[in-house]
């Protein structure tokens, strides 16, 4: 019955892109507002330096032979179009702790995954071998994540899928440094310790256990794959067309006001930060208790972050990320003030179409708290002044100052420096506290992070990242959620799952 009627999207980001392209299959007319010149949100890449760089999405995974999102991309039949490169089986990260100068190899696949710690430690291997037998044992308790039927409640689950995440791992793994390394992937997903629910540790885990892949050529060219395919259907995707209001009558859309005009639709899905949203309504549109609530929800950390032009020749292409860490026990602790800055941070090169030996970019990403750039919290992009640019500097200064610890001679091979800090993530994505994966999750607190994609607003609908989980694997099953709130429950799953047969 919903086939034909028409949907306007506000945000071209990764959410709203699947969630158009989604609809669109399902014979929806589809309308995308993005606010920026390019769409893709955390998909964007950017020139500088006549190079393309990705600005977010490094790391991806769930597209393996029986990866979730594969399946996803198979349905919408956009699997064959995108240029990705898996990073290698017997090296998927490399872990440096400053703190002992200890390196950890990590290799793809369960068994392989509990091979390569326990040759570090040795003394650990059946619990690593029960520890990995957990994580699979909590993703399988999430049909979602395996494009399965669902009837579920968030809260009927295991007593272990509501366990703080450091709790959790400590219950298998003895050894106090194996619990650190275990979560060495938690700035991926805004881990925060004891607050962090053991589900979402569990879920990124096998995701990245199961294997990791890059974008060749640049993010950007899925996000316009993904663009295509809601045009292939007649829909329109829209760039430098920010909205600017969202009319409301009796908790109704009746129209949403962008600058390149007014659009009206049968629905409306909002693929911003829902903070951001209440900024675009009238006070009374929504109850005030939800925007309370919403408003409260902590935000996970942001990250300053270096997207370096290498001299020509000079620095291998590496093919597997490789974690920082100063100490074993901060490693939950990224989001703190009360820390030196910086804690760890992520290095990687990202492949061209035709990759060589070596890699003209290397990208930086270490976490920061927003708080770090209090000072200059109300400047906007360009305008931040010489007192921004000399910190930025510092702080530039400080994490080649480590990677030089780990690849000496590298500020030699540099050619040029490109930064941004939390302000720039708020402002590019209109993210509130710049924050890497929207919404924190805390156990202590499930309901509290949880926000439906449907909203009290008959015709309103969210997406992305702040619903359920972030990233390129969380956000496309969202966008599941939202569509199955069109449609109804398990029609895009059984679709996915027809497709695919
Ligand atoms: C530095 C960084 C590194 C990351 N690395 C990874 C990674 O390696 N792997 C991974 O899986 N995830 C990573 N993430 C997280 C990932 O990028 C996000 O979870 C994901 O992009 C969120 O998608 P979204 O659609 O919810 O939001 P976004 O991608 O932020 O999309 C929102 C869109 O809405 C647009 N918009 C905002 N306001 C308006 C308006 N008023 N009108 C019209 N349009 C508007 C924005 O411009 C944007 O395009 C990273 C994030 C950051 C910031």
């Amino acid at each position: 019955m919903e086939r034909g009627k028409s949907v306007v999207i506000i945000g071209g980001g990764l959410g709203g892109l699947f969630t158009g392209a989604i609809l669109s299959h399902e014979g929806m007319k589809v309308t995308i507002l993005e606010k920026n010149a390019t769409i893709g949100g955390g998909l964007q890449s950017f020139k500088r330096f006549g190079m393309v760089f990705d600005t977010g999405m490094h790391v991806i995974a769930g597209l393996g032979p029986n990866g979730n999102i594969r399946k996803i991309c198979q349905y919408l039949g956009v699997m064959d179009k995108m240029q990705i490169m898996d990073v290698d089986d017997d090296c998927t990260d490399l872990l440096y702790f400053a703190e002992d100068k200890a390196y950890y190899r990590i290799a793809k696949g369960r068994g392989p995954f509990v091979e390569s710690l326990s040759s570090y430690f040795p003394e650990e291997r059946v619990n690593l071998q029960n520890y990995v037998e957990a994580i699979y044992r909590l993703t399988s308790e999430v049909s979602l994540f395996n494009i399965q039927r669902t009837s579920e409640s968030l809260f009927a689950h295991s007593e272990e899928f509501m366990m703080a995440a450091d709790a959790f791992i400590a219950k298998y793994i003895k050894d106090s440094k194996l619990r650190s390394i275990i979560a060495y992937m938690n700035p991926l997903y805004g881990g925060r310790g004891n607050q962090t629910p053991a589900y979402v540790h569990a879920i990124i885990n096998v995701l990245y256990i199961n294997g990791a892949s890059r974008f060749k050529g640049g993010s950007y060219l899925f996000a316009e794959t993904l663009a295509d395919c809601i045009r292939e259907h007649g829909g329109t995707v829209l760039t430098n067309n920010p909205v600017t209001k969202i009319e409301v009558e009796n908790r109704e859309v009746k129209a949403v006001v962008a600058s390149k005009g007014d659009y009206h639709a049968d629905y409306y899905i909002c693929d911003i930060h829902p903070c951001s949203m209440f900024k675009l309504m009238d006070e009374k549109a929504l109850p005030k208790s939800y925007r309370d609530r919403l408003n409260s929800i902590p935000n996970s950390y942001s990250a300053f972050s270096l997207y370096l032009k290498m001299k020509e020749n000079s620095f291998p292409y590496i093919n597997h990320s490789v974690y920082y860490m100063t100490t074993y026990c901060d490693i939950w602790n990224f989001g703190q003030m009360n820390k030196p800055w910086p804690l760890g941070f992520l290095l990687m090169t990202s492949p061209e179409l035709n990759q060589g030996k070596y890699s003209r970019k290397v990208l930086l990403t270490a976490p920061m708290p927003m708080e770090m750039c209090q000072m200059w919290e109300n400047t906007v992009t360009g305008h931040r002044g010489e007192s921004y640019r000399l910190w930025k500097k510092e702080c530039t200064d400080k994490l080649l100052d480590r990677v030089e610890e780990v690849y000496p001679g590298f500020r030699d091979k540099i050619e040029a420096v490109n930064s941004s800090s939390p302000l720039t993530i708020r402002d590019y994505y209109n993210v509130k506290d710049g924050s890497l994966c929207g919404f924190s999750k805390d156990y202590n607190n499930l309901a509290l992070s949880q926000v439906p994609v449907v909203t009290k607003i008959r015709n309103l609908l969210l997406t992305g990242q702040n619903n359920n989980l972030h990233g390129f694997c969380g956000v496309p099953l969202t966008a599941i959620n939202t569509c199955e709130a069109i449609f109804g429950l398990n029609y895009i799953v059984d679709k996915i799952n027809q497709a695919i047969e």
